[in-house]
């Protein structure tokens, strides 16, 4: 709990890591994960060139049996946050099937017990501006958008409409996409209803080999403004709650046309989110934030007194190992 406080002035770099249990019932012993202690996961590599283990250190290692409101009670000072006037990104990284989409919205079939961050953290703020209310006035919005090869488009749309949308940077409006609806939010039966229509729209551009949600990111960003009645002061802040497009590689050999364009634009975007936060972390004068349109987007939410948490996913099949270690790496080289 002493997180706000301590980092309060300088913003921060969070990383967390969540390992997702087996599915299908699945002995444990199978797993890649050899141990968890603290913030420290320790992986196994033996494979047929022998045996070996290889340690990473973060913020925080979530075992396979963390519940929806253990991971959330852990990321709940960071949201709070919001409410002070602070920007937050928050992403979810990993391979397909490692667990992102499990954490920020939840499993398909939603009970209160399982449901994600995104629905939380809404929350959450609904009921702390409540608590505040008699000091200052919140009114809350969301905007929803999906980036898919570099194109950025609102999923918050109920006329089906699908034009592409532009990034401006407008640091003071805080809307960095004016022209996505970005719609009042007043309860979490409100949020409910939204979530929905986005999933919805972000479904419909969904072939029905390749699932779209898994090779695009999608964005909710919740815009907060606070009024003190006292003072007539006015705090803005935002939070960014992105689902990435899965981290895999895939094999150039096998895969050609819209599939190896939409790998290729998947690849560059983390890559340069990789290279944002890195260069954040190591407090380096040029950051690259021009380089995708996700840094783009996010260039005001990133750096400066904004607090990032980097939270990645793995699963643990050991056919699975190649990624899980490259997602660590990943993720060790941004802590
Ligand atoms: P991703 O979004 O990274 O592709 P998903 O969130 O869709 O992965 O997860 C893949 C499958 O694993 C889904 O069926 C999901 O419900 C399940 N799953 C993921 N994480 C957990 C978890 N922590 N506990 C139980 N089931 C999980
Ligand atoms: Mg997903």
């Amino acid at each position: 709990k002493l997180y706000n406080q301590v980092q309060d002035l300088k913003g921060s770099i969070r990383v967390y890591c969540r390992v997702r249990p087996f599915l299908s019932g699945q002995s444990n012993d199978l797993s890649t994960v050899h141990s968890i202690e603290d913030g420290n996961i320790t992986i196994s590599t033996a494979s047929k060139h022998g045996k070996g283990c290889k340690s990473f250190s973060f913020n925080k290692v979530f075992e396979p049996c963390a519940t929806q409101a253990e991971v959330f009670s852990d990321m709940q000072p960071l949201i709070r946050s919001v409410l002070d006037g602070y920007n937050v990104c928050i992403f979810a990284y990993g391979q397909t099937g490692s667990g992102k989409t499990y954490t920020m919205t939840g499993p398909k079939d939603l009970s209160e017990k399982n449901k994600g961050v995104n629905y939380r953290a809404l929350g959450d703020l609904f009921l702390l501006a409540e608590q505040r209310k008699d000091i200052f006035c919140y009114n809350v919005a969301v905007q929803m958008i999906e980036i898919y090869n570099e194109q950025v488009r609102d999923l918050l749309v109920t006329d089906g409409s699908n034009k592409r949308l532009e990034i401006r940077n407008s640091s003071q409006t805080g809307l960095n996409v004016p022209d996505a609806n970005i719609i009042p939010v007043s309860s979490t039966h409100d949020v409910i209803d939204l979530m929905n229509l986005g999933h919805r729209n972000r479904a419909v551009g969904a072939t029905a080999l390749n699932d779209r949600s898994s090779r695009s990111h999608s964005c909710l960003t919740v815009h907060v403004q606070g009024r003190d009645l006292a003072s007539g002061t006015i705090l803005r802040g935002c939070m960014h709650l992105v689902d990435l497009a899965g981290s895999e590689r895939v094999n150039k050999s096998e895969v050609t046309g819209d599939r190896l364009k939409e790998a290729q634009h998947i690849n560059k975007s983390l890559s340069a989110l990789g290279d944002v936060i890195a260069s954040l972390a190591q407090k380096n004068q040029h950051v690259p934030y021009r380089n995708s349109k996700l840094t783009q987007l996010l260039q005001d939410s990133l750096g400066g007194q904004a607090k990032t948490l980097m939270f990645v996913h793995i699963s643990p099949e050991p056919d699975a190992l190649g990624e899980t270690i490259s997602t660590l790496k990943f993720a060790e080289r941004v802590a």
